[in-house]
């Protein structure tokens, strides 16, 4: 791993928060009046919940990595990374206004965000990361959801799925593991 490597990972990670907070920034206007306020978490909550969810995304990196016997020190940054950078839509309650819940905790956003990174950043195995982030972090959030935001803000609670999220997640991490290392091999034989 030469230090090269790890800006397509960078790029990544600030296309998803950059991603995240327009998401944001859009439901704001979107949202109907009267849809759902969310309120923030008490600040001394949110340092142990997000060390859980990184710590979830470091283990998912390390299975990928056990599982094909190649360090990828990408996966191992970009998907806990992915994990945190998910709750950026708090911002605007953290400063104080109003905005509806969780507007890039969304399919939709998720579907850009995979998008996006395969043709941007031109790597599907760090779509497949970010996917992986994003559904671990699905997968440890309880409460109410807007999938479709910020087209519609229908809240549903998604606890009946937490297991497939996480499932979907460890699928996810593999896929990313194992296209990362054909990318590498590839490489080297080409
Ligand atoms: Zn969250």
């Amino acid at each position: 791993m030469n230090r090269q490597d790890l800006r397509p990972v960078l790029l990544t990670i600030i296309l998803y928060a950059t991603l995240d907070l327009l998401f944001t920034w859009v439901s704001l206007y979107t949202r109907p009046p009267g849809s759902l306020i969310g309120l923030f978490r008490s600040a001394d909550t949110i340092p142990s919940h997000l060390l859980l969810l990184a710590a979830g995304g470091v283990a998912l990196g390390l299975i990928s990595t056990l599982v094909f016997r190649r360090f990828d020190l990408g996966l191992l940054v970009l998907i806990p990374s992915i994990v945190v950078l998910t709750d950026l839509d708090h911002l605007p309650s953290a400063l104080g206004i109003v905005q509806p819940i969780r507007p890039a905790h969304s399919f939709i956003f998720i579907a850009l965000a995979f998008i996006l990174v395969a043709t941007v950043i031109r790597r599907p195995d760090l779509s497949f990361a970010v996917m992986s982030g994003f559904f671990a972090h699905l997968g440890v959030d309880t409460g109410l959801f807007p999938p479709l935001s910020p087209v519609s803000f229908d809240y549903y609670t998604l606890a009946n799925y937490q297991a497939e999220f996480l499932a979907l997640a460890l699928i996810s991490a593999l896929t990313a593991g194992y296209l990362g290392k054909r990318r590498a091999t590839g490489k080297r034989y080409a």
